[in-house]
């Protein structure tokens, strides 16, 4: 494989402490977590206690004020070994990072420690039974009231919702406008009027939990506004090659943990008198998807490179998160075949993974969108 280029030794130890404890505390109970239908905050607790929640943002707010690297290094880690449980990256790099960009002093101080130290979850609610793709369309909103905001509304397929002690909600202080009346407001699990309903059912990742969150006369303190009214739409845009590209991130490890699982199978697996992986048709298979998995990775590696120089732009990364979420369905698909049977029952990993890989192409602007971004600079 094409050496990485990316991370030093200093990442690598990382790398290396990330992944003790993804066998030592998740490894044992992830089984149970998706029974379960979620992670418990114990173990939230104890990523927090091993460093690896909030590691980017500032030591002065809880964090490690290391690299977007170190983040990569935690989503790729997690995915390696398949474990879709823990939300963890949308909690440590998409949540905090707006309150450390946009929020006060004071809201810092308040809430990331608590974040880094996994005392509390972050989600983030912009997706309504209406409005997906189009967020613009959304229809919650929150109208103030002397030193209070009233919210009103729903939102669906949240994210860390069922577990979430703060929720960012991304909702109109402004009914009357579209983008420009768009503001976000952190609601805290417990406020009146605002309450969690059914842990939806999914396909695919059933150890996160994704949830509906109902807002009726909700009073949330003019105090927990991010940024200014109206400035949330613009708050949304600014980060959202990171946000793409962390999704490509777990694509690629994702393909490369699935192509390790299935030489493994197929060189075991004896057919004919001979191993899985002597036949021609397994070889193709396998050196066509690894290929593209090594483009894949060079070129999620390079928009990694480039978002450290803060030259990445939304549709290099838009292109990184359609075409190796693509790639990762086509490959576990193919991966899955050659285990024959086996690759339909659940017992074996690349069952979980096939379907815990559909959702790659939907979520986080689905494929189309991506594509409607790229078109949008031909
Ligand atoms: C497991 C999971 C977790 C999620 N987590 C979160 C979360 O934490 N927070 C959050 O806010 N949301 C979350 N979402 C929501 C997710 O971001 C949306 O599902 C996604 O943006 C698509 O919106 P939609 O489901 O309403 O589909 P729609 O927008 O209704 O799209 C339906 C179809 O139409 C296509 N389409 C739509 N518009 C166009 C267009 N202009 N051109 C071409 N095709 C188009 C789409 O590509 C899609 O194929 C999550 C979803 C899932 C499934």
């Amino acid at each position: 494989m094409i050496p990485r280029s990316s991370y030093d030794e200093d990442h690598e130890m990382f790398r290396d402490s990330v992944r003790k404890f993804y066998e030592r505390e998740v490894a044992p109970h992830h089984a149970q977590w998706e029974k379960d239908g979620f992670v418990p905050k114990s173990a939230w607790a104890k990523a927090g206690e091993a460093g690896l929640l909030c590691a980017t943002m500032p030591e002065e707010y809880g964090g490690q004020g290391v690299d977007r690297r170190y983040s990569a290094i935690i989503m790729e880690e997690q995915a390696y070994l398949g474990f879709t449980g823990p939300g963890f990256s949308l909690h440590s790099d998409i949540v905090a990072p707006y309150i450390n960009a946009y929020g006060t002093d004071e809201q810092k101080k308040r809430w990331l420690p608590l974040m880094a130290r996994g005392e509390i979850i972050g989600a983030i609610a912009m997706t309504e039974p209406g409005a997906g793709s189009d967020l613009q369309g959304v229809k919650t909103t929150a109208i103030r009231d002397g030193e209070h905001y009233v919210i009103n509304g729903q939102k669906t397929f949240i994210t860390n919702g069922i577990n979430s002690d703060l929720v960012i909600l991304v909702c109109k202080t402004d009914p009357k406008q579209g983008a420009k009346g768009m503001s976000l407001i952190v609601v805290e699990a417990g406020t009146p009027g605002f309450t969690k309903g059914r842990n939806l059912e999914k396909i695919g990742m059933p150890a996160q939990d994704t949830g509906e969150l109902f807002f009726a006369d909700a009073r949330v303190p003019a105090a927990n506004l991010l940024g200014g009214e109206g400035q949330g739409f613009y708050m949304l845009m600014q980060e959202l090659a990171w946000e793409r590209l962390q999704i490509a991130i777990m694509a690629v490890a994702s393909c490369e943990a699935a192509l390790k699982w299935t030489i493994d199978y197929t060189r075991e697996r004896k057919q004919f008198g001979k191993s899985i992986l002597d036949f021609q048709n397994t070889r193709f298979k396998l050196a066509e998807l690894k290929t593209q998995t090594q483009i894949a990775r060079v070129f999620v590696d390079r928009c990694l490179d480039l978002l450290m120089d803060k030259k990445l732009d939304v549709s290099e990364a838009a292109m990184a998160k359609y075409w190796t979420t693509d790639l990762q369905g086509k490959l576990l698909d193919e991966c899955l075949q050659l285990h024959g049977g086996y690759g339909f029952m659940m017992e074996y990993p690349i069952a979980r993974a096939y379907l815990d890989a559909r959702v790659q192409r939907i979520y986080g602007g689905t494929n189309e969108i991506m594509k409607e971004l790229i078109g949008r600079t031909l």
